[in-house]
């Protein structure tokens, strides 16, 4: 029998090159130290994109900000400005102490992303950023919006009319596809979303109900994202907003970084040398968590200690980054099903622009089971009364990881930073969750059992 051979190699021999293949295609979780992780000041020379990069989209997000609180009533307490709380959580921290009989010492705080308002997840940086400033330039071609305006005009019939000339398409799992959709619609474009077999059922009617068009694949995100560019290539109205390398996603999630340094030190929290922060990011494609780890390696530098969480069935960027192939392959060509609860991180294959900008930047990424995600979340609600969905609490489970596996520890060593860990603070990345119906929510909940 002919071996299938990916990328040129036998699985035998990719995991004789890497060793942690074996439990990674054995669905096993695991901890991974990125051996390409470089101090910032070296990092920054191989990356194209910067702190001016970074500063344009919020500035964007600030001339938009009028519009949203007047078109979204439930962000005029925050003057328009799309941002999550930030809390303490530390009954939750006690109780994984007690469920995984492990010391975790320092602050932790779960960064609420579930609670973005307009579409309850951390899609709602990205994915709304990029519907804005894609109205701003049309806006501007026609002449009807220059800087200085007060964007309060883009709610009136003249620029819906104009928008409701041109199109918008995305392909997602689901959240992307509810920020887009609800963005979109909202602004007058024609919207349609390519959904792939994951997402949930709920998410296709609330879209629909806001006259979104939904197109919907028996197969996964990567086709999903496939068969949107393709119906959106013969448009020339069409834009396409592509989650696999888009570089303006990515900004307007690195956005969420000032904002952050801005609450902790509302909090009197101060990141230094010896106060090192690590914070916990649930990755898919990557666009999110790395712009979030992107925008907050620009501000806290070799103080900041990113990590990835994916799962064990979708560890589409771990491996794309171990191997140097990012894009080249996806989880199934490792004989990975793909297959899982968490329907946010659900992808096969990473994107390969995000995963070269993490390169030098990323220090490790670990895989969660569905199961655990699932008792995660049911903790989590248990002692801090705060509802996630799955994917969400990928991030929760990193400190555990960090301090458990000897890649871990060895990591901390390193970088000497064990003697530091008591002044330590850990944030969990809360991804998404306040949206998801309350009959579902509790079908969760009772799947952490
Ligand atoms: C999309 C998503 C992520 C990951 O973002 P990517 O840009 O796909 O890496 C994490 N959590 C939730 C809930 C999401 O919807």
């Amino acid at each position: 029998m002919k071996k299938n051979k990916i990328a040129g190699k036998t699985m035998e021999a990719w995991k004789e090159e890497y060793p942690l293949l074996d439990k990674l295609v054995s669905t096993k979780e695991v901890f991974w130290v990125n051996p390409e992780y470089e101090s910032f000041q070296t990092a920054s020379q191989q990356i194209s994109l910067n702190e001016n990069d970074v500063k344009e989209a919020e500035e964007r997000l600030k001339r938009f900000a009028p519009y949203i609180a007047k078109v979204f009533p439930e962000t005029k307490e925050m003057d328009g400005i799309i941002e999550s709380p930030i809390v303490y959580i530390p009954s939750m921290r006690q109780q994984l102490e007690q469920v995984y009989e492990q010391k975790l010492p320092g602050d932790f705080l779960l960064k609420c992303d579930s609670h973005l308002p307009i579409s309850g997840s951390i899609k709602a940086r990205g994915g709304i950023y990029e519907v804005l400033k894609h109205a701003e330039e049309l806006a501007s071609q026609h002449q009807l919006l220059k800087r200085g305006d007060d964007y309060v005009i883009l709610d009136s019939e003249k620029f819906r009319s104009l928008f409701s000339q041109y199109s918008i398409a995305v392909g997602s799992t689901g959240n992307l596809g509810l920020s887009i959709g609800i963005m979109s619609a909202k602004m007058g474009f024609n919207v349609t979303v390519h959904m792939s077999a994951d997402a949930k059922q709920w998410k296709k009617d609330l879209l629909r109900s806001k006259g979104v068009t939904v197109v919907e694949y028996a197969d996964d995100y990567s086709k999903a994202v496939e068969e949107g560019r393709k119906q959106a290539e013969k448009d020339p109205n069409c834009y396409f907003i592509d989650d696999e390398n888009s570089r303006d996603l990515f900004l307007g999630y690195a956005v969420a970084a000032s904002r952050l340094k801005q609450q902790l030190e509302d909090l009197k929290i101060t990141i230094d040398q010896d106060h090192p922060l690590f914070v916990y990011l649930p990755c898919g494609v990557g666009g999110g968590p790395g712009g979030v780890a992107f925008g907050l390696k620009l501000i806290f530098r070799d103080h900041v200690h990113c990590f990835f969480a994916e799962p064990t069935h979708s560890p589409c960027m771990l491996i794309g980054m171990m191997t140097g192939l990012h894009d080249k392959v996806s989880v199934q060509d490792f004989e990975i099903d793909n297959i899982t609860a968490a329907d946010g991180l659900a992808v096969g294959r990473p994107s390969g622009f995000v995963g070269k900008v993490m390169e030098p930047l990323l220090s490790g990424s670990y895989t969660v089971s569905d199961d655990k995600m699932y008792r995660l979340l049911r903790s989590l609600a248990d002692t801090e009364n705060i509802y996630l969905e799955p994917s969400a609490l990928a991030g929760m489970a990193g400190p555990v990881h960090l301090w458990k596996s000897t890649e871990g520890q060895s990591y901390l060593n390193h970088h000497q930073l064990t003697d530091k860990m008591k002044k330590a603070v850990h944030i969990v990345w809360a991804t998404g969750g306040s949206m998801v119906p309350k009959e579902i929510m509790e079908e969760y909940y009772r799947k952490g059992l």
